[in-house]
């Protein structure tokens, strides 16, 4: 290999690394944009082409601890959240976990949440630009 082709190898593998880190650190961004109150629907949705699962997971779990509730799209406070872990229902004869539930307001953010996160890509962050980016849908509130 020549001296100048190994320059231009080293070039891009230094320009790749720049790139996946900028990456890394706008999902951490958004991260922590997504855990303060009144973020619009738009801009949400557009924050998912930009994060993976283990951020979306993250992003409900700080919120669960700053005691919000785990969907970025809502506002309301965690109150009267049980103890346990499981919840029996009598009526179906059930024992059902409740760790992931516990995180959410009401059972509509809980699914809410869990439709947005079946839709936060899972490819490597900096080759979305490889993509096609799909359009991010929100799960319409009960009538
Ligand atoms: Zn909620």
């Amino acid at each position: 290999m020549t001296e100048e082709k190994n320059d231009q190898l080293r070039q891009q593998l230094i320009a790749a690394v720049v790139k996946k880190r900028a990456a890394i650190a706008r999902a951490q961004e958004i991260v922590v944009r997504l855990l303060e109150p009144d973020v619009a629907e738009p801009e949400f949705l557009a924050m998912l082409w930009e994060i993976a699962p283990n951020h979306y997971t993250d992003i409900v779990d700080e919120r669960e601890i700053s005691r919000n509730c785990g969907y970025p799209l809502c506002s309301n406070v965690l109150q009267n959240v049980p103890n346990q872990k499981y919840q029996i229902s009598a009526s179906q004869n059930k024992v059902y976990d409740i760790t992931e539930r516990k995180k959410f307001c009401s059972g509509y953010c809980f699914r809410a949440s869990e439709y947005i996160k079946a839709q936060v890509p899972t490819s490597p962050l900096w080759l979305r630009d490889r993509e096609l980016r799909p359009s991010f849908q929100l799960l319409l509130r009960d009538k």
